[in-house]
């Protein structure tokens, strides 16, 4: 499979290229050449086959000849038997034609652990072939960063350096982050919001010299293979579901847009997909452009949905790559009106184009308390805030043809505080990270500028 950059000017690479590469040297992001097609027939026939093996049949066609489909299968089998479910992505019921999609029980209590287990044997699997060594920089908005450092940490052949923004992700986030003692993790808190992270590792991409001095590599959903491993849990849940014969609809709680984005590829390939609805929080850039064809920043607002706390939402571009007809100029041409105004505006067949498949809605924050609550009263499920939020967004504009899944984005004891005061629950932390409030942290908060935090980097590498 060859790699194409969504701005049309960058070279065209093959898989482990695009894995090292994160972002594309002409500031795009690479998206696979076409979609692989898995048929009905084929489809029927992985009903019920382990979430590993499953993960080979999807992932396969992507990486093309990097890895043979035994080598995938060590490294899927490797990176699922850490979760603590036997089916790693199960299904819950909530109500009468209402389902959970429960992607918290890796290591580190989110879903980025589905994505960030297989990307860690990746480059492991690429560097040791290669002799190579790789600088990973990444920038967090809580979630990522803890799945990233316990998915390479100890790795000889990463460093790792993980921006956060300073003061704003939850106990637990920082210290899944903080309390890891390896000496290849690097934690920088950076004095400002996680636009400002995710601005400042861009940065660092874009300058080539740097990049190409310290080996540069990504692991945010920037990094084509993080979405790839994201489509396998929607054909896990379809198939639960009825696929091929039925078709589903999927609320994804919504920040970056690589969660739903695979969404995207999975009916791309195949799946029926009735309706991917993007959830927000109040920053709610995406719902507003899904109504007014705007895309305009604002200013963050924290929630108690930090992980969603984001206003450049950066894997929208693929799917603005998509919807304009794989049109690289004009996608480069919306991009640089971002840079220069903070806002574009999409022409209206593209606008039409990503509504045949997406829907957009909002929920604010006594809506999201309010959607805990009645969860639990109603079921007995504590639900965590992003997953409320997937959830009451999902109402709102469900048409009740078909089975609704909320992508359950994060376990409750990732926090606490809002669940407790939604549901008068505390929730407790599972039995593997028990102690984690009490270890020592390391951390080096720095300000909100490109240089000092390039010179942290080099000076510790
Ligand atoms: C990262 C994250 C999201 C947002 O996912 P994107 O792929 O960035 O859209 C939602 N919920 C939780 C808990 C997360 O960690």
């Amino acid at each position: 499979m060859k790699y194409h950059s969504t701005r049309g000017e960058a070279p065209v690479l093959e898989f482990e290229d695009v894995l090292l590469a994160g972002l594309a040297r002409d500031g795009g992001l690479y998206m696979p050449e076409a979609w692989p097609e898995i048929s009905a027939n084929d489809m029927s026939a992985l009903a019920g086959v382990p979430y590993a093996d499953l993960a080979v049949r999807v992932m396969s066609p992507f990486v093309g000849k990097a890895l043979s489909d035994t080598e995938l299968g060590d490294i899927a089998g490797r990176a699922y038997a850490a979760f603590s479910h036997p089916a790693v992505a199960p299904i819950s019921q909530i109500g009468s034609n209402e389902f959970l999609l429960e992607l918290y029980h890796g290591p580190t209590l989110a879903f980025k652990d589905l994505a960030m287990q297989m990307l860690g044997g990746f480059f492991d699997h690429v560097l040791k072939k290669r002799g190579r060594q790789v600088t990973i920089v990444g920038a967090t908005s809580g979630d990522t960063g803890g799945a990233a450092i316990e998915a390479l940490r100890g790795r000889s052949s990463v460093s790792v350096f993980i921006l956060h923004p300073h003061g704003r992700v939850s106990d637990v986030q920082r210290r899944m982050m903080t309390t890891v003692p390896d000496k290849n993790v690097h934690n920088i808190a950076l004095d400002g919001n996680f636009d400002d992270c995710q601005a400042i590792v861009k940065a660092l991409f874009n300058d080539h010299a740097f990049r190409d001095r310290t080996s540069l590599g990504g692991v945010n959903s920037i990094n084509w293979s993080r979405v790839m491993a994201q489509i396998v849990y929607y054909f896990a849940a379809g198939l639960v579901l009825g696929a091929p014969h039925r078709a589903a609809s999927y609320a994804v709680p919504t920040g970056n847009f690589g969660d739903i984005l695979a969404g995207y590829a999975a009916k791309q390939m195949g799946l029926p997909v009735d309706r991917l609805i993007i959830a927000t929080n109040v920053n709610d850039i995406l719902a507003r452009t899904l109504a007014t064809g705007e895309y305009k920043v604002e200013g963050v607002t924290p929630t108690t949905s930090p992980s969603m706390d984001i206003q450049v939402s950066s894997n929208f571009e693929r799917l603005i790559f998509e919807a304009c007809g794989r049109e690289a100029g004009e996608v480069r041409g919306l991009m640089s009106s971002l840079g220069q105004s903070g806002a574009f505006t999409l022409k209206e067949p593209v606008l039409a184009n990503i509504r045949k498949d997406f829907d957009a809605a909002r929920a604010d924050e006594a809506e999201v308390a309010r959607t805990m609550r009645e969860t639990y009263e109603a079921s007995g499920h504590l639900i965590d805030p992003h997953t409320a939020v997937g959830l009451a967004a999902g109402r709102k504009v469900a048409n009740g043809a078909s089975p609704l899944v909320t992508l359950s984005t994060a376990h409750v004891a990732k926090f606490p505080d809002a669940v407790k005061e939604a549901t008068g629950v505390t929730p407790a932390l599972p039995s593997h990270l028990e102690g984690l409030m009490h270890r020592d942290e390391r951390m080096s908060i720095l300000p909100n500028d490109l240089g000092a935090v390039r010179s942290y980097i080099e000076e510790h590498l």
